[in-house]
């Protein structure tokens, strides 16, 4: 037998009766995130074995449109090289449109569609290379899609969002015009071009009350002038029609500022932190107002996505990647209600990532000890915040060394498939393999080793978002990064589940 119908076989006849939670019920959603590099170095057939055998991966997500590292291209410079691909890091990473740009289906974009074409392969398509090698196989493919542009994309600047102090930010605008056109052209072009299982869109952007106020992973690097949107002409328009007063709106954020700005420097407000934020809410009750209006703006492009795939064709999925600043930040996820954004997702992609989330929740835990909890020592405000988001976790002293907890994935799956209510949305959490850890996010301790996801790790937080009774899972971020041990831990919960 030949090694690649030995491998069809083999992966077949071990997969399929894994999957299955019980006679009829319906298979679960084994899925990968994967950039187009990896078909190239490795090629396609060889990627997919590997899947399918180590991981008993049944659904692929390419990273479609992307400009992003965190989804694109090999691994990171200054990680490891895993122990596949090629051994080198590719350091000019453009990104773009990994397949092929059809122009007559972006209109009033205010950027060139076709120069959105990713140059980095110029004669290779991911959808056009995968889709057959994917149906051959069974498997099911939704493409990523990356909410970012690089920052000197020509004409991308009529996108970025501004800063109440009209600077110019990376971020872009959601209730652009202009960026909606994009948008939902994008996903018209891949929906009709291609046949998708489905898309997928990751947004990872919180409003400009939580962003002053550093209520997020890395926290301390926003509230700075021009991380701070968006208060651009497009967003000031909408919110007069809606009768907010904008005069209002600055002149809490320019009180804000002077807030967080003492908290960083730790001046300490006469009435100590909390209680003067909440002189500040009370006084200027739009800077809560505007916060709804930027996520509110956020879901409304989610539901013109949404409605556009479905228009197209009605059983395409259009799902949505829920950022890991949901496990967080209390502040972002009130923001974030899986039963309310049901409206406009077809299944919920919940960042869970075990093995960097201790190191992110530090970075979030340093970055509001200074501002909203600026009274309060860093390990009491930790055990606060397992409290109110219901886990348990690692001291603070330990979360730079690794994983957040034991049960952090199973609790987190568990309220995620609750919250999403009588929708009954697929959840499928991203587990975390091999991502790596950012060296600013692990503040004093970058010289220590950190503990990197193992086989183990990641067949028990496989293991814990099963038994939480999720429909799949999303392996992440991408499989450039991760080691082949670290996969079979995937195959290795999937085998035990059956
Ligand atoms: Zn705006």
């Amino acid at each position: 037998m030949k090694r690649r119908t030995f491998l069809e076989t083999a992966g077949a006849a071990v997969a399929e009766p894994l999957l299955r939670e019980s006679a009829g019920a319906p298979r679960k959603t084994i899925s990968i995130q994967l950039g187009a590099v990896s078909l190239i170095d490795e090629g396609t057939d060889r990627v997919l074995d590997i899947l399918q055998e180590r991981a008993g991966v049944n659904a692929l997500m390419p990273a479609v449109f992307s400009f992003s590292s965190g989804t694109a291209g090999r691994q990171s410079k200054g990680q490891p090289l895993p122990d596949h691909g090629k051994q080198e890091y590719d350091t000019n990473l453009r990104g773009g449109n990994f397949a092929r740009v059809h122009p007559q289906y972006y209109k009033e974009t205010a950027v060139d569609p076709k120069s959105t074409q990713a140059p980095d392969h110029p004669r290779f398509d991911v959808l056009g290379e995968l889709l057959p090698a994917a149906r051959k196989r069974g498997l099911k493919v939704f493409g990523l899609i990356q909410d970012h542009f690089p920052e000197k994309f020509p004409n991308a600047e009529k996108f970025r969002e501004r800063d109440f102090n009209g600077a110019q930010c990376e971020t872009l605008c959601k209730n652009n015009p202009y960026y909606r056109n994009f948008l939902t052209g994008l996903v018209e072009d891949l929906t009709r071009s291609y046949d998708l299982d489905g898309l997928m869109f990751v947004c990872e952007e919180t409003g400009a009350f939580s962003n002053t106020l550093g209520s997020r992973l890395r926290g301390k690097r926003r509230g700075l002038a021009g991380t701070r949107g968006c208060f651009c002409e497009f967003c000031r328009e909408k919110a007069r029609k809606q009768g907010i007063r904008f005069d209002r709106v600055l002149a809490g954020f320019a009180e804000l500022e002077k807030f967080v700005a003492a908290g960083r420097a730790r001046r300490r407000p006469v009435d100590g932190y909390y209680v003067t934020l909440w002189r500040l809410m009370l006084r200027y009750p739009e800077l809560l107002q505007w916060e709804h209006f930027f996520h509110e703006g956020v879901r409304e492009a989610y539901g013109l996505m949404h409605e556009r795939v479905k228009s197209v064709r009605r059983q395409a999925m259009f799902g949505l990647h829920i950022w890991h600043n949901f496990t967080l930040s209390p502040l972002y996820r009130a923001e974030q209600d899986l039963s309310e954004l049901a409206k406009c997702s077809d299944f919920f992609k919940v960042a869970l990532y075990h093995n960097c989330g201790g190191p992110r929740m530090a970075t979030y835990i340093d970055s509001v000890s200074e501002t909203i909890y600026g009274d309060v020592p860093p390990e009491e405000l930790l055990q606060f915040h397992y409290r109110v988001l219901g886990y348990t976790g690692v001291p603070y002293d330990r979360l730079r060394l690794g994983p957040i907890g034991e049960e952090y994935v199973y609790r987190e799956s568990s309220r995620s498939v609750e919250g999403v209510g009588s929708a009954r949305t697929p959840v499928w959490p991203g587990i975390d393999v091999d991502i790596p850890i950012q060296s600013d996010d692990l503040g004093k301790q970058k010289s220590q080793t950190l503990g990197q996801s193992t086989r183990a790790s990641v067949r028990e937080s496989v293991r814990q978002a099963l038994r939480a009774g999720v429909r799949g899972i999303v392996i992440s971020r991408k499989y450039s990064e991760m080691r082949l041990d670290s996969l079979s831990g995937v195959g290795d919960a999937i085998k035990e589940s059956a």
